[in-house]
């Protein structure tokens, strides 16, 4: 994977990022791959502690400072979806086979 030199927007946008993430967190109250609870008591190294996803992966170019490109989600359940396209992951948290990288909803840029 091509590496580009421009620096992560989640880091130069701080506090930007944190705002955004009490919203998610204020607006939201299930998890979006699984569809359970989120318990937002729980801290940050706990599995089933809140975290917000990027819908488009940063690295396949999505907005992490988009209201429309964040998600809430367990931390185990953004960290197995990990790159993969949001409808991968329900797929795979509801435990269907996976679709076909053909049928992604969303271009590879410069990949
Ligand atoms: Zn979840």
């Amino acid at each position: 994977m091509r590496r580009q030199h421009k620096p992560d927007p989640r880091k130069t946008n701080g506090w930007k990022r944190a705002q955004l993430r009490a919203r998610v967190l204020a607006a939201y109250d299930v998890c979006a791959i699984c569809g359970k609870p989120v318990d937002k008591t729980l801290k940050t190294p706990h599995p089933m502690s809140a975290e917000v996803d990027e819908i488009i992966p940063v690295s396949r170019g999505g907005d992490p400072l988009a209201w429309n490109n964040v998600q809430l989600t367990h931390r185990c359940c953004n960290q197995h979806k990990s790159n993969h396209s949001n409808e991968w992951a329900k797929r795979e948290a509801a435990g269907k086979p996976t679709i076909k990288q053909s049928s992604m909803p969303f271009k590879t840029i410069g990949i």
